[in-house]
């Protein structure tokens, strides 16, 4: 890990190739296929790529090299990922792959800090696939939207774009029979930032309670039991679902409290929902 940190005043190698833009530290680690031909692209993401593992790595150790490969466009980003119709993703990862929109083809979120927000996000994701499987079992380790999506949007500090605790709170109470934890899936695509507020306020909360340790430790009872339930509770002192209860009752009862008038969760989800970067599942 110390030898990663000099990667970032590397010098380039006279002969262009995605993966000169990379320490021989680096390229132990990642390995990026180009399929677009854009030098800029190529050394943004590769920049980012570095920064991401150190970020990432507070999880655990990166165990198998990542390839990122890199898609000239939207469309052909959804077909590697085999998603359709999700316009605000621009990533996709898996144990040791990650699927990109190149970032010239965003329009208009290309700033290095928003690439590098990506690649935390999705690094976030291939560190946790690594740590609780094997390439060969990770799709069969069942880990709630919610833990997985708050984990990657908090440890790429995306609060910024997430709903607040007040916004979640007043959403929450005023869709008593949804649950944007455990019945994600049930709630329409429209609620997609509700979807992932949620996920980024209650790992937050978790964090809160049990820190990094006890998250760390999550994922080694996921890696020894390949079940969540029980890995969770062990950790965390409480099943999910009650963790989630309390937690849920903490937000509607502090948006009760502070019922100052503010913008509506409506002008607030209206405002969120077209933003092309949202979130990066
Ligand atoms: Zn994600």
């Amino acid at each position: 890990m110390a030898l990663l940190l000099l990667v970032g005043c590397a010098a380039r190698a006279p002969t262009r190739s995605p993966q000169s833009e990379l320490s021989a530290a680096a390229q132990a680690l990642i390995h990026i296929d180009d399929r677009t031909g854009n030098d800029g692209d190529v050394v943004l993401v590769a920049r980012a790529a570095v920064d991401a593992v150190h970020v990432a790595q507070r999880w655990g150790s990166v165990l198998h090299p990542v390839t990122l490969r890199l898609h000239p466009t939207h469309d052909a980003l959804e077909v590697a990922a085999h998603q359709k119709d999700v316009p605000w993703m621009r990533g996709w990862a898996r144990f040791d792959e990650v699927e990109l929109e190149t970032p010239s083809s965003w329009g208009g979120h290309r700033a290095p800090a928003t690439v590098r927000e990506l690649l935390r996000h999705e690094m976030t994701h291939v560190v946790m696939y690594q740590q609780v499987s094997t390439r060969d079992g990770w799709t069969q380790v069942n880990i709630p939207l919610w833990f997985r999506e708050g984990m990657a949007s908090v440890t790429s500090q995306q609060g910024y774009r997430r709903m607040t605790g007040e916004q979640l709170g007043e959403w929450l109470r005023q869709h008593p029979s949804h649950d944007p934890w455990m019945g994600a899936d049930a709630l329409g695509p429209d609620t997609q930032p509700v979807v992932y507020g949620a996920a980024h306020r209650a790992f937050e909360r978790l964090l809160a309670r049990i820190s990094d340790e006890g998250v760390r430790k999550i994922l080694d009872g996921l890696r020894q039991s390949g079940e969540f339930e029980g890995a969770f509770t062990t950790a965390a002192g409480a099943r999910p679902a009650v963790f989630l209860a309390n937690f849920r009752r903490e937000l509607e009862q502090a948006s009760a409290l502070g019922d100052a008038p503010g913008p509506g969760v409506a002008a607030v989800l209206s405002a969120m929902s077209p933003n092309p970067t949202a979130a990066f599942p």
